[in-house]
This record gives C-alpha cells, sequence and structure tokens, in this order.
C-alpha cells in the first residue's frame, strides 16, 4: 500500500457478502462497488444493520466476500497468503473500535505501544518515540500513565486512535468510533481524526449511525440493507 501508486488505495468491485444462521440467509452487502483514494476521509453512514461493520471488515482483511473483488493499493486479496494478509493487517491498516478495546490492566503508553512489540523492524528507541509523538498528537500528554479506567470515554478513544496511528498505517478504519460518545465528545473525535487526516496523509474510513456528525466529511457513502448509493 504505497500512497505512490495511482490504484486507488481501497477498491471494491462487485462485492457481496450473505451471513448464513441454519436455514436464514442475512445479506450483508450486495454488489458493493467503491473506490477511495489514498489521502481522503470518508464516512459511510447508515442505520444499525446496514452492513458497515461487515463493509470495513472485509476491507479490513479480517472478513472474506462470497463473490467480487477487494483490491488494496492495486493488489488482489484474495491472491494473497496468511502471511501476506497479516502483514498487511499489522503494518498497513489499523483499526479503531466502538468499545475502545484498550488493554485495562496497561497504561496509556503501553497500550500505544502494544501492537509496535509485534514489529520487530522497530528498535526500542524508535517504538518510544513513536508512542510518545501519537500520544501528543491526541492531547494526552498528561495522561501517559494512566489506564483506561482513570480516563473518560473521548479520551479513552483518543488512547485508541494514538495506538491505531503509532504503527504509521496507511489505512486507518474506524468503526462506529463515536457510538460511545457523547455528542460533543463526538465532534471532537471526529475533529481529531480529521486533523491527522490531512496532516499525516493517511486514509481514514469510519462509520456512523448518526446523520449530525456528517458537517464537514469530505466524503459520505450511505448504506442501506447492504446496498450502496453514494
Ligand atoms: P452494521 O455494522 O451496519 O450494524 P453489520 O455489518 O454488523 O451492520 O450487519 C449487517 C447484517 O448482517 C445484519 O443484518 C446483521 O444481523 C448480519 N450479520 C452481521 N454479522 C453476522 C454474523 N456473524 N452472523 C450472522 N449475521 C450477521
Ligand atoms: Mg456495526
Amino acid at each position: 500500500m504505497n500512497a505512490s501508486t495511482n490504484f486507488p488505495i481501497i477498491s471494491l468491485k462487485g462485492v457481496n457478502k450473505t451471513y448464513r444462521l441454519g436455514q436464514v440467509s442475512v445479506p450483508a452487502l450486495r454488489n458493493v462497488s467503491i473506490d477511495i483514494h489514498s489521502g481522503e476521509f470518508a464516512a459511510v453512514i447508515g442505520a444499525s444493520g446496514s452492513g458497515k461493520s461487515t463493509l470495513l471488515n472485509i476491507i479490513g482483511c479480517i472478513d472474506t466476500p462470497d463473490s467480487g473483488k477487494v483490491e488494496l493499493a492495486g493488489v488482489d486479496v484474495a491472491k494473497l497468503n496468511d502471511n501476506e494478509k497479516s502483514d498487511l493487517r499489522n503494518q498497513k491498516i489499523s483499526f479503531i473500535f466502538q468499545t475502545f478495546n484498550l488493554v485495562p490492566v496497561l497504561s496509556v503508553f503501553e497500550n500505544v505501544e502494544l501492537p509496535l512489540l509485534i514489529n520487530r523492524k522497530i528498535s526500542r528507541d524508535e517504538r518510544s518515540a513513536r508512542v510518545r509523538k501519537a500520544i501528543a498528537d491526541v492531547g494526552l500528554e498528561k495522561y501517559m500513565g494512566n489506564r483506561p479506567d482513570q480516563l473518560s470515554g473521548g479520551q479513552r478513544q483518543r488512547a485508541a486512535i494514538a495506538r491505531a496511528l503509532a504503527g504509521h498505517p496507511a489505512l486507518v478504519l474506524a468503526d462506529e468510533p463515536t457510538a460511545n460518545l457523547d455528542s460533543e465528545n463526538s465532534h471532537k473525535i471526529i475533529d481529531l481524526m480529521m486533523e491527522l487526516n490531512s496532516q499525516r496523509n493517511v486514509t481514514f474510513l469510519f462509520s456512523t449511525h448518526d446523520e449530525k456528525l456528517m458537517g464537514r466529511v469530505g466524503r459520505i457513502i450511505h448504506i442501506k440493507d447492504g446496498v450502496i448509493n453514494s
């Protein structure tokens, strides 16, 4: 996923996904085609059950489509082996979740550091520098030593954003990152993500069911019953 290529960073063509629960089929995505370019800040908006998480999980290579094609920076992910896929997930794509998913017994510093420990190419000094920079970028310098239960919801999500950015991903996928926040903090988190998007040229794709958050977002993708109509 190199930003200098001419390929869209995300390209889906005719993607379908149906979940089967016993005898019942639940179509989650229907013939979804979409291109997102490097550096874009895009929001997927739809009601609960419309297919937002399925879409983000397929783009993030943690789920696979039944049919259709998914390309990341021009690479067909169906052709990657498991190692190549996990390298992509570990080094190029970061996730931010609705429930923050911080480790409760670790400090903010340790939570942000955790994913970097997997990457042996990063030295201890560089790791520490990256963690401090990411924490400073989200405005949590004073809380570096705090555990998640000593933070507000908005601060927890900031910590999760710092964790997502410390790995220097090309793409950040945020699945309803504001769903557990009040409206003031939701706006602040969107503003922060937009700022990081423009400063660092990281592509952001986030989902929400809240139309009110859409004021200044560059690109809005509406999804309803698994169908996209931009
Ligand atoms: P959203 O994130 O917009 O709420 P989802 O992508 O989670 O929507 O779900 C889309 C549809 O797929 C829903 O009808 C949901 O019930 C169904 N679904 C999602 N995940 C599963 C699963 N693991 N098994 C069965 N059905 C699922
Ligand atoms: Mg969801």
